[in-house]
């Protein structure tokens, strides 16, 4: 159970309730290091291990309900980090495919969600810029690692029907614009939601 007056501050505009259910859940205090946790609901990015950092939770919630996932799906996620993304996905999702390039920090999530209880979760050490052709198609593609250019590698991977991908997109280092990608057939549409600064692909 997570921190309830925190919460509610977070989901302010969150409106699908499955979201809210699922943010409420999972306790992002599970996710940080431990001298951070009293800093765990306030509404910024931390430090995790390896350099990376776990992303601030509204912007979690608002990615969550952006990425419209429901029961069925088959969701790939790019840059694991401390799998509290992970967690919320695989709240709401059939299955979730993660794939993080730190093996120490896909490692200790892998762990950490298996003590959690989650058993719908595969995880995989290795360059997201390629997604997990091995698992394709996805009905939703979430990553919390930015692009240069546009995904095409992961877009090919998309669900060809109804198919959605949010992915920022921008230099490395620098503001990315957080893009939302909707394919039908062999047509994308794409939608730029808010500029975000999310650490880049290694
Ligand atoms: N969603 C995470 C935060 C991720 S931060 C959370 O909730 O904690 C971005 C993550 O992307 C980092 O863990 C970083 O190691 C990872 N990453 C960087 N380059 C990557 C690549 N090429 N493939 C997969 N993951 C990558």
């Amino acid at each position: 159970m997570s921190n309830p007056q925190a919460t509610t501050r977070l989901l302010q505009g969150i409106e699908d309730p499955r979201v809210r259910e699922a943010f409420e859940k999972v306790d992002r205090a599970r996710f940080v290091p431990d001298d951070l946790r009293s800093k765990a609901w306030a509404d910024h990015p931390l430090p995790i291990e390896d350099e990376a950092t776990i992303s601030q939770p509204s912007l979690v919630a608002k990615m969550t309900e952006w990425t419209e996932i429901g029961p069925g799906h088959r969701v790939l996620e790019i840059g694991t980090g401390s799998g509290y993304q992970t967690a919320i996905l695989a709240e709401l999702a059939d299955e979730v495919a993660t794939v993080e390039y730190s093996s120490i920090l896909g490692n200790s999530a892998r762990q950490r969600l298996g003590e959690l209880g989650y058993d719908n979760i595969q995880f995989r050490i290795g360059d997201g810029a390629q997604g997990w052709p091995e698992h394709a198609p996805y009905e939703r593609i979430l990553s919390t690692v930015a692009f240069a250019d546009t995904p095409t590698v992961l877009l090919d991977q998309l669900r060809s029907e109804e198919g959605l991908a949010l992915v920022p997109v921008g230099p490395p280092g620098g503001v990315q614009r957080l893009t939302l990608y909707r394919r039908d057939g062999d047509r994308i549409l794409e939608e730029e939601l808010t500029p975000v600064r999310f650490l880049s692909l290694r």
